[in-house]
């Protein structure tokens, strides 16, 4: 499902991932660790397009990412979720505004929206919050609200950067359960970015090792 071949990422003249080769099937739960720079961020951003890449092969569905067009990387990125450390959401907008905003970006119909939404929030256990505001969630919350948004539009593959690394570990176990649970019902592939042991350990059927750009170990 991903593939990647001898990757190479320069920021300016600093090389920040030295000859990166992963691959991850459909419906894994791979893990990347590693310490604070290492370029866990840096490769989840060129695996969802974000980033461009000096050379190497990043497949994703058997595509090289680099040479997609505009319109084709937009409609490339529906098919990838992703959630963050702060949980990125609008805090002027309720629950379910924020879990609607990918499909309003795509223009679905209101019925469309409210049925997935809900679908959703019932998955993900919030059902009785859909009219609060993010101010008025727990971190835990806020992070169920990302994770609902992030599939709204079906992806098959959920992008997790350092998404526990808020929160306290009965909430973390909790998230990562609610991961599981989505990787296990949607069969969903879900990459894992973080500087956590624990959360590698509780989730992970593969993780790879980064430090300073470069594997340094795997384990399967
Ligand atoms: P991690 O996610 O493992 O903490 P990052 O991928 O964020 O690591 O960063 C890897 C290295 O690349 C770090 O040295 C960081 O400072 C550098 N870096 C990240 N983003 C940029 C950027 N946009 N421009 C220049 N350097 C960057
Ligand atoms: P994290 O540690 O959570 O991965 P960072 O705090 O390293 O994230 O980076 C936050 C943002 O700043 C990212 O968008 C990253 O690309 C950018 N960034 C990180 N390091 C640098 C850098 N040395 N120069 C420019 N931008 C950077």
């Amino acid at each position: 499902m991903i593939n990647i071949k001898n990757l190479n990422k320069y920021y300016s003249n600093t090389k920040v991932l030295n000859n990166i080769s992963i691959d991850i099937k459909k419906g894994e739960i791979f893990a990347i660790v590693g310490h604070s720079g290492a370029g866990k961020s840096t490769l989840l951003r060129c695996i969802n397009g974000l980033e461009d890449y000096a050379d190497g092969i990043l497949l994703v569905n058997n595509k090289e990412i680099k040479n997609l067009k505009k319109d084709e990387l937009r409609e490339f990125r529906k098919n990838i979720g992703m959630i963050f450390q702060h949980f990125s959401l609008i805090q002027r907008k309720t629950v379910f505004e924020n879990i609607s905003l990918p499909m309003q970006l795509w223009g679905y119909k209101k019925e469309e929206i409210s049925k997935k939404v809900n679908d959703l929030l019932a998955l993900v256990g919030l059902e009785e919050k859909k009219d609060a505001y993010p101010s008025q969630l727990s971190g835990g919350q806020k992070q169920r609200v990302a994770i609902a948004r992030a599939l709204t539009l079906d992806p098959e593959i959920l992008l997790c950067d350092e998404a526990t690394s808020a929160l306290d570990p009965n909430t973390t176990t909790s998230i990562l359960n609610l991961l599981k649970e989505i990787n296990e019902k949607l069969n969903i592939t879900i990459v894992i970015v973080t500087h956590e042991m624990e959360v590698v350990k509780q989730i992970a059927q593969k993780a790879l090792l980064l430090e300073h750009g470069n594997i340094i170990g795997f384990d399967d």
